[in-house]
């Protein structure tokens, strides 16, 4: 049997470690030993030994919100989690899981999923699942059940209401994967077909999760202008269906307007098992940009129009390009400030991006409102941008609050481009979490514990998130000296530092 030695590390996982000199043995990709005097090992029994030189060792980080589904199965390596330190994902998040599946909603998905080249040729949770296992990258996977996919699986994606016979083969269909492990039912209610579905049928799909004793982790139908109201509908829900545990995805106060609604959001969520009768819990990533086309910077009524289709109607009307011009106009230069650009084809553009809106304008000889519409009209379809919607200072205020981890939001992606471009938040998230948790004065232990312990916990993952015996030998070597964040919108594939995934032992 090949073991390996891990020595000369402080063993740290916020549960039974805190910062203790020691070693750990790992054998069969699990903890065999955890020795407190190197002393008196023989060195003559290992494969390898690892001198970590008395850096920490944390237990593999979980993806708590995560969205590598499919890329996970594809033949590259998925060097984005890794690197910053994921050795667990929780996928299947904002009702999109990769199962089950039908004819009905077969050749959607197989749209959905177009990029990666993994064939969809599973049905259910534990045939998924499978395959999930010899992911080249190594990464465990567990997912949840995504209320969309359930959905279209049983009715297709029509905007009808569902039959009584339906709505029982839903339940069934769900009850299966629950039993199969999956981690619980994820919603994402502003999604087709989620946001076709009646109040009746979500309340039976909790219904069915609560008999499992499981978790529903819920994208929140509005973010920003009717927050509050989602996040008390949801808790009416969880009520009626006698639901003990709720997730909140990646909380946030979306829009300006919206940010003073933060302390009335967590008294919500802090108050629910008194007031509901169900225990609340959030993710979330440590940026406050959100990365989507360019074009929604434009007049509101091209918000439901293809790029390309705003870009044939620019082209060929006078007219259109002025009102275009006169919209972009009417908006605050406090609005430009908060737009970075992410991608253009347009040669001409090239050297600018990863700057900001304002910033391209001034070096570029033109006003903000004729150097949108020029990358509009002439490259909507790859024109990307970062828009600030979201409050650093609330973002500070939900990642350090007890009831939230870390969750990344994001899909495992290679080094290079080939499975599309990430937000910076891919390669960022736990470098950047670990520095703004530590600006705040949050102990080290407890920070390990938001990356790793608590979705184990919440979640129910098996043999993950702490330093034990017959658990996952997978780790971090941790350096919180040289803890930084180095993926930028110009270069969003960047690994970060003081991070050392050790996964494949
Ligand atoms: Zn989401």
């Amino acid at each position: 049997m090949k073991k390996t030695l891990i020595k000369n590390v402080k063993l740290l996982d916020g549960i039974n470690y805190f910062g203790t000199p020691g070693a750990v043995i790992v054998a069969e990709r699990r903890i065999e030993d955890i020795v407190k005097d190197t002393e008196s090992i023989s060195y003559d029994n290992f494969y390898q030994i690892i001198d970590g030189q008395n850096q920490f060792l944390t237990p593999a980080f979980i993806d708590s919100h995560s969205h590598s589904d499919l890329s996970i199965l594809s033949p590259f390596e998925l060097a984005s989690k890794k690197s910053s330190g994921f050795g667990i994902e929780i996928v299947g998040n904002c009702g999109l899981s990769a199962f089950p599946i039908s004819e009905r909603n077969f050749a959607n998905l197989q749209k959905i999923y177009q990029k990666y080249p993994t064939k969809l040729n599973w049905t259910s949770y534990a045939e998924y699942y499978r395959q999930t296992l010899t992911n080249p990258t190594g990464t465990q996977i567990y997912s949840l059940t995504g209320h969309n996919t359930l959905h279209s699986c049983v009715a297709s994606y029509e905007q009808r209401q569902i039959t009584v016979q339906e709505l029982k083969l839903m339940q069934k269909l769900l009850a299966q994967s629950l039993e199969e492990g999956s981690l619980g039912l994820s919603l994402g209610l502003l999604y087709t077909p989620g946001r076709f579905a009646e109040d009746s049928e979500i309340i039976a799909l909790l219904r069915t999760v609560a008999t499992y004793d499981k978790i529903v982790a819920v994208h929140l139908k509005s973010e920003g202008d009717y927050l509050l109201e989602s996040l008390t509908q949801m808790l009416e829900f969880a009520r009626k269906a006698k639901l003990s545990k709720l997730h909140i995805s990646h909380l946030k106060t979306s829009g300006v307007a919206n940010y003073h609604k933060i302390d009335r959001l967590l008294e919500i969520i802090e108050n629910a098992p008194r007031t509901h009768g169900v225990s609340v819990t959030f993710d979330r990533y440590p940026f406050c940009q959100s990365l989507t086309q360019l074009s929604v910077a434009g007049p509101d009524k091209f918000l439901n129009t293809p790029d390309s289709k705003i870009m044939e109607i620019l082209q060929n009307s006078v007219s259109e390009c002025a009102e275009f011009r006169y919209c972009l106009q009417q908006k605050s230069a406090d609005y430009f400030e908060k737009i970075i650009l992410v991608a253009t084809a347009l040669e001409r553009y090239q050297k600018f991006i990863g700057m900001k809106i304002t910033q391209i304008a001034q070096l570029s000889n033109q006003s903000v409102a004729d150097l949108i519409l020029d990358l509009i009209k002439n490259d909507s379809v790859n024109c990307l941008a970062a828009f600030e919607t979201m409050s650093e200072k609330n973002m500070r205020t939900i990642i350090s609050h007890p009831l939230c981890m870390i969750g990344s939001d994001e899909t495992a992606r290679p080094y290079d481009y080939s499975l599309g471009s990430s937000h910076i938040r891919n390669f960022g998230t736990t470098s950047e979490a670990i520095k703004i948790l530590r600006q705040l004065g949050i102990d080290n232990s407890l920070i390990i514990k938001k990356l790793s312990y608590f979705a184990h916990k919440r979640f129910s993952l098996p043999l993950s998130g702490k330093i034990r015996k017959g658990y996952y030998g997978k780790f971090n070597l941790i350096d919180f000296e040289r803890i930084a964040t180095h993926a930028t919108f110009a270069n969003p594939h960047t690994p970060s530092s003081g991070i050392t995934p050790l996964h494949d032992l």
